[in-house]
């Protein structure tokens, strides 16, 4: 099969890659219908986390083609969805909504989903069968479930976006938009999207933001204090992994509001000082997206959201070298890969 491999960063390629097989019985094989390239692809393109020809991607939307012996959840022809860690969904960690931390996770990444086929472990408690063939208009949405809108699904909801709540969106990557949209949906009041982009303040807007924010670090966290009558926000989600926008976050929040930080973190370094004296909650981490999946079907499913619209730019597998170029000079929000 062809799969993207990251030879070193900046040098992407698609390469033969061997078919994947039923390692364990509790694998399953999916034909990959859509993949996409994420930010966080991006750290090792960049050269800020190591890339010594690996495979990549960990986005996935595909038709089960072969089941371990184990696997009963799942049967060959169904449409599935799974997210970025697979996990057993059965563990006491799994149980409480944390699935990403399963005591028996496997990341995703690691087996490269920008492919043709890939090998899925745990099928059971990893992958989610849409209702049935899915209209092909509904699969970009269903693709983004698989990470980016469980990602910032999360974030809002570990931020309590809720009725009455204002919150602020640090960040207008793929994850920061739809925590816009998770916000709207979770029934916020107010939201406020930190955005310099107007291609993304456009699809901010258009996902339920009713502010927008061009200043970063201290100069947008005096915006946003002046927005909120000098308190900070209920609600802050951080969908970067900065200093700068960790900081933003956390200086946007007013005491006793809420900080979902979702962006993986690099290099951030907490004051203990002024984490002590803010009196905010923080949460995050790596979405449990698992959490989220039938939920978000089920949204998708009957079209009362839209996440799909993040992707603003498809290719075909073989031109990813195209996608992670265009994501990296910012050319693009969102790339989609076809398969
Ligand atoms: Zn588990």
């Amino acid at each position: 099969m062809r799969g993207v491999m990251l030879n070193k960063p900046g040098d992407v390629q698609v390469v033969d890659r061997p078919d994947p097989v039923i390692v364990e019985p509790t694998d399953a094989i999916i034909k990959i219908a859509a993949t996409c390239v994420c930010g966080s692809d991006l750290w090792p393109y960049r050269g800020d986390d190591p890339a010594d020809h690996i495979p990549m991607g960990h986005e996935y939307v595909g038709t089960v083609t072969a089941i371990g012996d184990a696997v009963k959840n799942v049967a060959v022809g169904d449409f599935v969805v799974g997210s970025f860690f697979a996990s057993d969904n059965t563990c006491e960690i799994c149980q409480t909504g944390y699935q990403s931390r399963c005591v028996h996770a496997h990341i995703m990444g690691e087996i490269g989903t920008q492919a043709e086929y890939a090998r899925i472990p745990l099928a059971d408690g990893t992958l989610v069968a849409t209702p049935g063939q899915p209209d092909p208009v509904l699969i970009p949405s269903l693709l983004a479930a698989s990470d980016v809108l469980g990602t910032g699904w999360f974030a809002a909801v570990a931020a309590e976006a809720g009725p009455g709540k204002t919150v602020v969106v640090v960040g207008d990557g793929a994850v920061g938009l739809l925590g816009v949209l998770a916000a709207k949906q979770l029934g916020a009041e107010r939201i406020i999207a930190v955005s310099r982009h107007p291609d993304r303040q456009k699809l901010a807007l258009e996902f339920g933001a009713t502010d927008i924010v061009e200043e970063r670090g201290d100069d947008g966290v005096a915006k946003i204090k002046e927005l909120t009558g000098g308190l900070g926000a209920h609600s802050v989600i951080e969908a970067v992994g900065t200093q700068e926008s960790m900081m933003q976050a956390i200086r946007s929040t007013r005491p006793g509001g809420h900080v979902g930080y979702v962006g993986v973190s690099h290099d951030v370094d907490l004051p203990g000082l002024e984490l002590f004296f803010s009196g905010i909650h923080l949460h995050g981490g790596p979405a449990p997206v698992r959490r989220f999946l039938p939920e978000l079907i089920d949204l998708i499913w009957n079209r009362t959201i839209d996440p799909g619209k993040v992707f603003d730019l498809t290719l075909p597998l073989e031109e990813a070298a195209e996608g992670y170029k265009a994501m990296d000079e910012r050319r693009a929000t969102k790339v989609l890969l076809t398969v």
